[in-house]
């Protein structure tokens, strides 16, 4: 067989035209969202007044295991889809290692990272029931990027609520904002209940996600025929985010191989979600059997250290309860995590399936590690990393090296996420020798675990 390319293109034609629902073939449900106004599982209903319905009805679809992708998006995904499949030989070769090492890059659009995926469908779906206005939330930028590339394509006008030192700390990313034509509001801000009373009792708060989430839920149920979208955590999200495994699969499947080792970074859980969903669907039937694991950051372990519990996806507790891996919604990263992937939670679909077993591992990395893997990683491959997805690469390099003192020669396949043409602040940190790592203490953990939420019968 003649050599496997560096880059695995698929065609057009072959973008899949349904997106997979992997709830449909998990031995169990994730425990039901529950409504924080009454304190019971939310019903359908109770989302309409925050997300669109079409939205609502995926978040909560179990019975339908492929959802047909409108052609409005399919159309949109055609501009940067298929994303590339890559073979990192000179990773590789630089390792010696006998490992196959692959990649999905996710990273080759405008706004840097696979959340357009997901922002390109909840935009179209808000369009399409006539929904006026959206807003959202950004911490990295991101989300708030992709977000507002989907909204100027379908002409909705958005505000995007983005956690103020990332706001400073990046103009560049909300200049790409505001030319895509987004309203960018640092938070905590004076605009809404929520951040006014965050900064009454922390005048100088650099602010955070969970506090950016509650203002943008807030600005949504305060304006008319406006909702709120959110790029991470949600089913729906993973839903869209499914797009990435399922080109992964035919992609690999097409230069006859298979992962042995799936690896994905986890922030809220979108893009491991989506990554691994069809490979999952084969663990889950009985088809394959690929070792996960999910990596986050040391000073944000919501998956190795958190609690397997009800918690609010939001510091405002206003967004509904989700059963997952938590640090509690008041937990904040120490001030010098520069890394990403700084959120509380996780996903429930990713909660469950490490909870029972099918996802295999998580793993905290240190943000010094992660950044010697991402500066390995863009001398021998040519692309700069997103700190958040070189968490990945870190764990990928270290299942190379342990495949070169075994002399196994295993097949991994990593979610290359983004670019990290942004976050130059953290690699010049890194380059500085400024950048240094703190691990939390269980004391640290505390008050977080402290404050979270009690429901009568369920959690007391
Ligand atoms: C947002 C983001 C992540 C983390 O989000 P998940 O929902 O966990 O996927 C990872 N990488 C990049 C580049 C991101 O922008």
């Amino acid at each position: 067989m003649s050599k496997i390319p560096y880059r695995v293109y698929l065609s057009e034609d072959e973008i899949p035209r349904q997106w997979y629902n992997l709830r449909l073939d998990m031995k169990e449900q994730h425990d039901p969202y529950i409504n924080p106004a009454t304190m019971k599982p939310a019903k359908l209903e109770d989302l309409y007044p925050v997300f669109c319905e079409e939205l609502a009805k995926q978040e909560m679809d179990t019975t339908t295991r492929y959802i047909d992708i409108p052609d409005e998006i399919l159309e949109f995904y055609k501009l940067y889809r298929p994303s590339p499949l890559c073979r990192a030989y000179n990773l590789e070769k630089a390792l010696g290692t006998p490992a196959k090492i692959y990649y999905k890059f996710e990273g080759n659009n405008t706004s840097g990272s696979h959340k357009l995926n997901s922002a390109v469908a909840q935009a179209y779906y808000a369009k399409k029931q006539g929904i006026t206005s959206l807003t959202t939330e950004t911490g990295a930028g991101q989300w708030g990027t992709a977000l507002s590339e989907a909204c100027a394509y379908f002409d909705i006008p958005l505000t995007v609520y983005m956690v103020k030192v990332s706001s400073e700390q990046k103009p560049y990313r909300k200049a790409i904002i505001q030319t895509f034509g987004a309203n960018v509001i640092p938070s905590p801000s004076s605009t809404t209940h929520a951040g006014r009373s965050i900064l009454e009792k922390n005048p100088n708060t650099g602010g955070s996600l969970g506090c950016a989430i509650s203002e943008a839920i807030e600005h949504a149920v305060t304006h008319e025929n406006c909702r709120y979208v959110l790029g991470s955590v949600l089913d729906q999200v993973l839903l869209h985010q499914s797009i990435i495994g399922l080109e992964s699969k035919i992609a690999m499947e097409k230069i006859g191989e298979y992962p042995d080792i799936i690896i994905g970074c986890a922030g809220g859980g979108s893009n491991l979600g989506g990554l691994i969903a069809p490979f999952m669907q084969d663990k889950l039937t009985g088809k394959a059997n690929p070792h996960f694991i999910a990596v986050e950051p040391i000073s944000c372990p919501s998956l190795t250290r958190g609690k397997y519990v009800y918690d609010f996806c939001d510091t405002g507790k206003v967004t509904p309860l989700a059963k997952m891996y938590t640090l509690g919604c008041d937990f904040i990263p120490s001030a010098n995590h520069a890394g990403g992937l700084r959120y509380h939670g996780m996903s429930p679909i990713i909660s469950k399936l490490y909870h029972d077993g099918y996802l295999d591992e998580a793993v905290a990395v240190e943000q010094t590690k992660v950044f010697e893997a991402a500066a390995l990683f863009a001398k021998y491959e040519t692309i700069l990393p997103a700190p958040e997805s070189s968490h990945a690469i870190r764990v990928a390099i270290d299942e190379a090296l342990k495949c070169k003192e075994t002399g196994e020669s295993k097949t991994i396949l990593f979610g290359l996420t983004g670019t990290g043409y942004f976050d130059m602040q953290a690699y010049i940190q890194y380059n500085n020798n400024t950048m240094s790592d703190y691990i939390p203490t269980d004391k640290d953990l505390e008050p977080g675990f402290n404050a979270l939420p009690k429901i009568p019968g369920v959690q007391e």
